[in-house]
């Protein structure tokens, strides 16, 4: 029943054939505690992808649940769509989450999705030109391998040449280079020429591969962004709220973009909600033409069990002692894998910040093929560690609540599963 029974459920990461034939070798997951997660043979994993790199208060927050519970209770719809009244609760969310962060990053659209937050950036880019009369201010600028959703426009973003090839055409008007190679982004704006760019989009520390933006890279794109005129969007979706150790990495490095995408952890993945920040020079620059209303939302938008989730991750967080804990954490985890290293040649490099850490591998031969990183998340399961995987690195977002102890175990669980990968290999 729990095992190859998935042709019902059409499973997001399955080939059409696996879930017609069967062959999905999972057993379906049952029950979620701390960080840890049990499936239904009642085995027991530790969960170092966080579900989806969401779930960074772990899978028992009573203030997130009693939160939920208590607003489905008291008001369990309301819309911020259409002329309808918004739940006093949005109201509240949104100034305490603005509070949150730096002016003037002061104005907050809400969604469900991360891909729809960053899709709703480039299209209120588009929707500011157009009322003051930029019309062929239209084309964004995005990094290769960078990932902002899927979807018509959010795909376009996302610089997944895969993606793009099998379900073309995305959406026009999209162009990607190199990721931080600042000299051909500033080619790029030349070439398809400044005054026809809207946008550029960037993720602080890059989640395909964990890659950081490199020193001074964000202000050198702030300051080619304020030249041209264009927007800077941040995608923070991952990065924000905790993952790093700060609410927001751009704000933490001091360059504020014109729109901020969180999600994600905005609710540690308990309702889906995210965030589409704007500064006031945005609100403004939109109501050039006042009589306009940007036609974007859809009707979950600002969902009140959502807002209420939202609300209680803040009061989770707000004391600082939990993102203190995650840069110490996170700090201690990548020096242990880098001297593990030594001893396992297969990890070729160590980085990230916070309990955002990618392990590169590498052999001697040159780079692993999917299937053997398919091998090595397998061998961290037959150990008890769930991973992702992107490219050739293992990608580490464990909740943020990890303790001492599960830390340890994350390294030893880590290290041992790559010592039977390389033993296995020799
Ligand atoms: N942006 C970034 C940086 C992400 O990592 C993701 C999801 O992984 C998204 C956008 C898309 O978010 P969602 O999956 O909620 O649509």
């Amino acid at each position: 029943m729990l095992r190859n029974d998935h042709d019902a459920l059409w499973h997001n990461s399955l080939t059409p054939q696996t879930v017609r034939d069967g062959g999905f070798d999972a057993t379906a997951v049952v029950h979620g505690k701390g960080c840890r997660l049990q499936d239904a043979t009642g085995a027991w994993y530790l969960d170092a992808r966080a579900g989806m790199w969401n779930t960074t208060l772990g899978y028992s927050c009573d203030r997130v649940v009693d939160a939920v519970t208590e607003q489905l209770r008291r008001l369990p719809v309301a819309q911020v769509i259409r002329y309808a009244e918004p739940a006093e609760i949005s109201l509240r969310y949104a100034r305490r989450l603005v509070a949150e962060l730096p002016d003037p990053l002061n104005h907050v659209r809400f969604g469900s999705t991360g891909s729809q937050m960053t899709s709703a950036a480039v299209l209120l880019s588009r929707f500011v030109r157009k009322v003051r009369g930029e019309t062929q201010r239209v084309k964004v600028l995005a990094f290769t391998n960078g990932y902002h959703g899927t979807g018509g426009l959010a795909g376009a973003l996302t610089g997944e040449r895969q993606m793009h090839a099998l379900q073309a055409p995305l959406a026009p008007e999209v162009h990607h280079v190199r990721p931080w190679d600042l000299d051909a982004l500033e080619r790029a704006v030349q070439r398809r020429g400044p005054e026809n760019i809207t946008a550029v989009i960037v993720e602080p520390i890059m989640g395909t591969d964990v890659l950081p933006a490199p020193e001074g890279a964000l202000a050198r794109i702030r300051a080619l962004c304020d030249r041209h005129g264009i927007h800077l969007i941040a995608d923070e979706v991952t990065t924000g709220f905790g993952r790093t150790g700060a609410m927001s990495v751009m704000a933490a490095r001091g360059v504020l973009p014109d729109m901020l995408v969180l999600g994600k952890g905005i609710t540690s993945g308990y309702f889906p909600l995210a965030a589409l920040v704007c500064s006031d020079a945005v609100l403004d620059e939109a109501v050039s033409r006042p009589e306009y209303v940007f036609p974007h939302g859809c009707t979950a938008d600002g969902h009140p069990a959502a807002m209420a989730a939202g609300l209680a991750v803040l009061e989770e967080l707000a004391d600082g002692t939990l993102l203190e804990r995650v840069r110490t954490r996170g700090a201690e985890i990548r020096r242990r894998l880098c001297a593990a290293a030594d001893e396992i040649p297969l990890i070729h490099d160590v980085r990230g910040e916070g309990l955002m850490i990618g392990v590169e591998l590498r052999r001697e031969s040159g780079r692993l093929g999917a299937t053997e990183m398919a091998g090595v998340r397998d061998a961290c399961k037959a150990a008890g560690l769930l991973l992702t995987s992107t490219n050739n690195t293992l990608v580490l977002m464990p909740p943020l609540v990890l303790a001492d102890e599960e830390a340890d175990e994350l390294v030893e669980r880590l290290t041992v599963a790559l010592r039977t990968v390389a033993g296995n290999a020799s």
